[in-house]
């Protein structure tokens, strides 16, 4: 690995909340990113939507996909720039981990039924996963991940939670940045979902070619393959189109940070914390970053076919909610096991870790 001054060296990790020796065979990121890909949060991944229910079909992105997407994109930006590729991997592999099952349309059934106790935010839960909630090691509770890796996870947070959150928190109240690996992540979910939504989307056939064609960028990057392929096949085309886009906004979020990072030169992980945020897309492909994620809103999470999902979601949600508060004593025992934890807050820890298919048939048992 080629790191450069400003990116998070393992050898200078701020360190773990439990201190431990180092490992003879792995750096610090590494390690935890073995932990996380171990993890049982990270497994279910597996059977929770992105954006189109898990029961769907076979081929669409789930969670743990989408992660894995996230993850290569995210090292291939990080060794452009010369920042710590399994720092950035690990963020990656974890970014999700507190999402509900259903997607958004979970998380924001699961904050309303918090409204009054505390709310859900699903990047606070990846923390809490982390941090808190896996129970794996005989010597701590969660997986003790460096502070870097927490930092990266710990995307969003509202200032009203994160004066509980410590070190980690400050940076929301003093509004600084997290580090480049951290920065990369961001962009590299941005840039997996928008790209993959619309395939999955082609795919199902909720949106059409000719609907893409709106997309400046879409279009003309069709049109050069359609000039150099004249007979190419539509699955081919769409493919093509999309791995073209896709790597040329890549290649855009490293040129415009590495000329960036040229004018700051920020000598240390903490000049880039001090500094705003560097690692960014330029204004032009900001703008069809935007298109392509208000085409996305309008077409494909508005459809009445994902719109069913969305009320899905919210009635299974609300229905295991109210089930769990009428009576504790139904959740699993080693649920009940933290006395520290409100009642509301262990509920929605256990629904937020549940798969589709689980809350799904949960949900039709108890009706
Ligand atoms: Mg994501």
């Amino acid at each position: 690995m080629n790191l450069q001054p400003y990116a998070a060296y393992d050898t200078k990790t701020i360190g773990r909340l439990h201190k431990e020796d180092a490992s003879p065979l792995r750096n610090e990121f590494q390690r935890d990113r073995d932990r996380i890909i171990h993890s049982t949060s990270f497994r279910r991944l597996q059977y929770k939507t992105q954006v189109f229910v898990n029961h769907e079909g076979d081929m669409f992105r789930s969670r743990l996909t989408h992660s894995i997407e996230v993850a290569q994109i995210s090292r291939g930006i990080a060794r452009t720039l010369g920042c710590h590729e399994d720092l950035a991997e690990a963020i990656a592999l974890a970014h999700d981990l507190g999402h509900t099952p259903f997607g958004h349309a979970g998380q924001d059934a699961l904050n309303s039924c918090m409204k009054g106790y505390g709310g859900f935010e699903h990047n606070l839960q990846s923390l809490r996963v982390v941090d808190y909630l896996e129970s794996r090691y005989a010597d701590f509770d969660g997986l003790n991940l460096t502070y870097e890796t927490r930092e990266g996870i710990l995307k969003h947070c509202s200032k009203k939670n994160a004066i509980h959150l410590g070190e980690l928190g400050k940076r929301f109240i003093n509004n600084t940045s997290p580090s480049l690996e951290a920065q990369i992540v961001n962009l590299a979910d941005e840039i997996a979902y928008c790209h993959h939504d619309l395939d999955d989307g082609f795919r199902s056939q909720i949106i059409d070619f000719e609907q893409l064609q709106d997309l400046a960028l879409f279009s003309a990057t069709a049109q050069a393959v359609k000039k150099k392929y004249k007979h190419i096949e539509p699955e081919k085309l769409m493919h093509e189109s999309i791995r073209r886009m896709m790597y040329g906004i890549i290649n855009d979020v490293c040129q415009t940070s590495l000329k960036k990072i040229e004018e700051i030169k920020p000598n240390s992980i903490n000049a880039v914390r001090a500094h705003q945020i560097i690692i960014t897309f330029s204004p032009s492909i900001l703008d069809a970053m935007m298109k392509l994620k208000n085409f996305s809103r309008q077409y494909i999470y508005r459809h009445p076919k994902i719109e069913q999902m969305t009320l899905t979601a919210k009635q299974t949600i609300e229905r295991l909610f109210n089930y769990f508060i009428n009576d504790i004593e139904r959740l699993p025992p080693n649920f009940r096991k933290n006395k520290n934890d409100k009642a509301e807050r262990i509920i929605a820890d256990y629904i937020a870790g549940m798969t589709d298919r689980y809350a799904l048939e949960l949900a039709i048992k108890i009706k």
